[in-house]
This record gives structure tokens, C-alpha cells and sequence, in this order.
């Protein structure tokens, strides 16, 4: 990856550097939201050359002396963040801020640059807290999302502290999007409307259970709540518009949680009205670390099915075309096989 520009490349393999380092042969990989900020040329300053990639799936085929979690033949799913696992922040799951943090194949844009997924091989850090072992019921497939998109919407929900009979409004039916909605209806709410103007994405956004609302006929929402509006929304699109929308949404003393992700300095915000409608606002960057091995078990019960999202299923080898449909959002979600 340059900014504006992923090109497929032979580099030398990695190997192991460190006795608490895994080496692991990528099964499935992903494209995330958080790609197209380099490829797009949002991110001045990303490293030319990166590796990419910060969803795979794979199997262990070497361990340092000090993993003692995980042997070489096991299927594993990664998590995007990287995180030493000991530290203050650790202990208390809040591994994003944990001084060790990295995000696999990201540049230096958090921490220190660790080559990504979507490639043949990776060396992956702390592999006792970075895998997970994927249990034999469960397919690559659905396992690979654990790693970013569906964890960073169990955390929406999780920090909502939703309750059943909620109603729950979700800005935004991309992939994190529809994370939290399917995350959502884990706690059988009244209802989940995702507002999302994409039909395709709408559609998907059904079949997972949800409402899809256009974003200028929220109506049904106000009158299926005695025009109180959300109990909780969701902001899983990163952009000022979505979030003042999710900020009319959302009903007096309910929760804003934003896990788009935002680069503007400063906005418009109406402090006011929010102090007088006392509402609560919190950020999730996402968190694999805390929630993939509960996230894993979900799946095994047959409670989520994260790859029902999956439109596209492309070799590495095409990994242009794939950034190309993920980009204009013809493809919903594109995986990628090495
Ligand atoms: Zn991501
Ligand atoms: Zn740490």
C-alpha cells in the first residue's frame, strides 16, 4: 500500500523475533472500513509499503519459546490489536491504550508498524494474547470477523448497557454497522433500525433481523417509541452528518456510542441540549482482546452469524479489484483467500 494505491508484492518472509512471537499461514483475510482511509489518501503520512490487512484467519505453523497458549497446526483467528497483555491497561481489558500497542498491517498510525494480514504469512506479536483458537465447529468464516468488525460492535453494545425491550438505532449499515445490530439483537430489544440509504446494504441489514430506515424517513423509529426515539444509537460511520443524526435519534437520558471513526478536530455540538436532555456519549475503537473468546462461543451456539454479511469471496491475487468493489461499495464485505 502507498497512500491512494495497494498493489500485490512478493517480500521476503517473516520470521519469528521474539520468544512470545507466532508465525501464522493466512486462510482468510479481509478488507475493514479502516483500509480505505489509506487507500483512499486520507491518512497523509502512512507508510508506503505496508503490508495490509488487520482480519485473517490462519494456521500456527512455528511458536517462540514463551507461547505457551498455542501449538504449531492450530487454527487461530487474530486480533487487530496488538497488546502486551500485562500491563495496567491490560489487566483491565483497555488494551487499546496499552504503551506495547500495534495494529497488524496499519503503519505507524497506532504504535509501531507490525506487517498485516492480507499477505501468505504474518508474524504475530504476544500470540498468547493476540490468537484466539478457533473451535472445529466453527468455519474460518465466521471466525474471521472476531478479530475486528464484529468485536468493535459487541463493544457498542456492551458500553450502551442496553437492556431487552430496548429500541436500538444503528446510523450507518456497513459492516461495523451490522455488527452491532446483529450484537444488539443478542438482548432481545423491541426493535433494531439500522439507517442506512444503501438498498443492498438495507437489504442485509433484514436478513439479520434489523429495521433498515432511509436516513430522511426515520418517522417509524419516533412513532414505534411514543416519540421518545432510541434507547441507545449507534454511530458506525465516522462523519459529522451521522452523528448529529444519531444525536436526534437518540432519545432524552439515552446513550450515543460512536465507533465510526472520527478525524475531524471540532464540530458543531449542541452542548446545551445535550446537558438539558442529559445524555451519555462514549467511544468504542473496538476490542478483540477483551471480547473474542466470548464472541467465539456465540458463534458456536449458532447465536451469531457474522459471515451472513459476506458478498464477495476473491483470491489475494485480485486484491486490487477487491479494494476497488469494498471502495465503492459494491462489495459489502470482501474476503480474501491467499
Ligand atoms: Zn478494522
Ligand atoms: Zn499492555
Amino acid at each position: 500500500m502507498r497512500p491512494g494505491q495497494i498493489r500485490l508484492k512478493d517480500v521476503e518472509a517473516p520470521k519469528l523475533l521474539f520468544p512470545t512471537d507466532a508465525l501464522v499461514k493466512v486462510t482468510l483475510t479481509s478488507i475493514c472500513g479502516t483500509d480505505l482511509h489509506p487507500y483512499r489518501g486520507q491518512l497523509p503520512g502512512f507508510s508506503a509499503g505496508t503490508i495490509m490487512g488487520h482480519e485473517f484467519t490462519g494456521v500456527v505453523v512455528a511458536v517462540g519459546d514463551a507461547v505457551a497458549k498455542h501449538k504449531v497446526g492450530q487454527r487461530v483467528v487474530a486480533s487487530d490489536l496488538i497488546a502486551c497483555g500485562t500491563c495496567w491497561y491490560c489487566r483491565r481489558s483497555l488494551s487499546y491504550h496499552c504503551s506495547s500497542v500495534s495494529l497488524f498491517g496499519y503503519g505507524q498510525v497506532v504504535g509501531s508498524y507490525t506487517p498485516g494480514g492480507q499477505s501468505e504469512l504474518v508474524r504475530v506479536p504476544f500470540a498468547d494474547t493476540t490468537l484466539f483458537s478457533i473451535p472445529d465447529t466453527v468455519s474460518d468464516e465466521e471466525a474471521l470477523f472476531v478479530g475486528d468488525i464484529l468485536s468493535t460492535g459487541y463493544a457498542c453494545i456492551h458500553k450502551a448497557s442496553l437492556v431487552e425491550g430496548d429500541t436500538v438505532a444503528v446510523v450507518g449499515g456497513g459492516p461495523v454497522g451490522l455488527m452491532a445490530a446483529m450484537c444488539a439483537r443478542l438482548l432481545r430489544p423491541a426493535n433494531v433500525y439500522v439507517v442506512e440509504p444503501n438498498p443492498k446494504r438495507q437489504l442485509v441489514a433484514r436478513e439479520i433481523g434489523a429495521i433498515p430506515l432511509s436516513p430522511d424517513e426515520v418517522e417509524p423509529l419516533f412513532e414505534s417509541t411514543h416519540r421518545r426515539g432510541a434507547d441507545t444509537v449507534v454511530e458506525a460511520v465516522g462523519s459529522q452528518e451521522a452523528f448529529q443524526l444519531a444525536l436526534r435519534l437518540v432519545r432524552p437520558a439515552g446513550t450515543v456510542v460512536c465507533a465510526g471513526a472520527h478525524h475531524s478536530r471540532a464540530m458543531p455540538f449542541d452542548l446545551e441540549d445535550a446537558f438539558a436532555r442529559e445524555l451519555s456519549l462514549r467511544f468504542v475503537v473496538g476490542n478483540p482482546l477483551a471480547y473474542g473468546k466470548q464472541l467465539l462461543q456465540l458463534i458456536e451456539q449458532g447465536s451469531l452469524k457474522p459471515a451472513k454479511i459476506i458478498t464477495h469471496r476473491l483470491p489475494l491475487a485480485q486484491v486490487e479489484q477487491a479494494y476497488r468493489l469494498f471502495a465503492a461499495q459494491e462489495a459489502l464485505k470482501v474476503v480474501l483467500t491467499p
